[in-house]
């Protein structure tokens, strides 16, 4: 997609340019404001000083266990008055608990998966609207916050979809269209999770759809769900079950791929296919009727920091990354083709589609 490649470009330039000013570039020019010569300088109005945070910050976060854990030990040591606990959910159980606790939120914040449910979540009446000074910096706003004056969502990470294939079996070779996902030799050598209760999956089928509209796409669906050997909960699950050998081909985020290949050692190649694949934003927002909304606050704008991005990496999440600035880990696995995703389109219609998807084609309750 160009306008990706175009903000991928523009992240570079300015990636470099900071570099470039650390080593000594042009120094800033100073400027004085002008005082009055006869009048005594009146003593700086001291801003007043924030009380320190405390209390509990509630978090229902979505990414892997490992960087849910990560930022609640970072952002702890940041605020040592504040304990972070958080729930890992995937973003459609996230959404469905989100749903039944309406009328008495359990959560504060929401931290991460792909916003197409930050979008839903909105459509349900289920977010409070918050402007983060951090906004300000967001690589590009048009496409990774929530066009409301006072937004409800923004975007914390971008990540494409690729097909994570084990290299110990033979008899597949690794898929380089979605055409080869439907072939009758796929039968029974498919890992992906449900739409219904992960994001990474509903990225998937809502990629289908824009790339063959609606009818053809889920008659795609249904060939497809043919050649599912296993429905997992999680969006990551299966690339371990897929590199354990349990099925051939897992379709899954790339950098979940990644993270597979560099950190867990399993036996994967990570391709994408050739006519442009899905991509998502990993989103945040702030729950409607939040117990403890400065806190969230707090969360929020800290997540829209370069450094705080940055260290996904230390926590193997390979995500590209939203604020200018911030050096991404991984930035080839953006610059593969990608189709024009639609996020106002999936994410307003996936309570419809995932509720057809499980109605016609594969139940929810087959998610493992
Ligand atoms: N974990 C990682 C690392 C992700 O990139 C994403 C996508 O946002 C998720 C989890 C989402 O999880 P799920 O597909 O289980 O909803």
């Amino acid at each position: 997609m160009k306008n990706l490649r175009a903000i991928l470009l523009v992240v570079s330039l300015i990636t470099v340019l900071s570099l470039l000013a650390a080593c000594g570039g042009p120094a800033p020019i100073a400027t004085v404001a002008p005082t009055s010569p006869t009048k005594a300088p009146s003593a700086p109005t001291a801003a007043p000083a924030k009380p320190a945070l405390k209390g509990e910050l509630s978090l229902l976060c979505t990414p892997q266990e490992v960087w849910c854990q990560g930022m609640k030990k970072e952002f702890e040591a940041k605020y040592p008055g504040v304990t972070v606990n958080y729930i890992r959910m995937s973003s459609g159980e996230s959404l469905t608990r989100l749903r039944n606790e309406k009328a008495n939120p359990q959560f504060d914040i929401w931290w991460g998966g792909p916003i197409d449910s930050q979008i839903a979540a909105k459509k349900d009446g289920l977010l409070e609207p918050y402007k983060s000074p951090g906004q300000a910096n967001i690589v590009d706003p048009k496409l990774m916050l929530d066009s409301d004056p006072v937004p409800q969502w923004v975007g914390i990470y971008v990540g494409s979809l690729g097909f994570g294939t084990n290299t110990k079996q033979t008899a597949i070779k690794p898929p380089t269209s979605f055409e080869d996902l439907i072939k009758p030799e796929m039968k029974g050598q498919i890992v992906i999770a449900h739409p219904a209760s992960s994001g990474t999956s509903y990225t998937f089928m809502c990629t289908v759809l824009q790339i063959k509209g609606e009818t053809a796409g889920w008659e795609y669906m249904k060939k497809f769900a043919q050649n599912v050997l296993i429905w997992t909960k999680s969006g990551a699950g299966p690339v371990t079950s897929v590199g354990k050998g349990e099925a051939a081909v897992s379709v899954v985020f790339s950098h979940d791929i990644v993270k597979g290949i560099d950190d867990d050692k399993l036996p994967l190649k990570l391709t994408f296919p050739a006519e442009g694949t899905g991509y998502e934003i990993g989103g945040m927002a702030i729950i409607k009727g939040a117990k403890n909304p400065e806190l969230a606050k707090a969360w929020y704008d800290w997540a829209l920091e370069a450094k705080t991005q940055e260290l996904g990496k230390k926590y193997t999440a390979y995500q590209g990354l939203t604020i200018k600035g911030a050096v991404p880990p991984k930035p080839e696995l953006l610059q593969v083709k990608l189709i024009n995703y639609n996020f106002d389109y999936c994410g307003n219609n996936k309570t419809a589609f995932v509720d057809k998807f499980s109605n016609e084609i594969a139940a929810a309750s087959l998610a493992k």
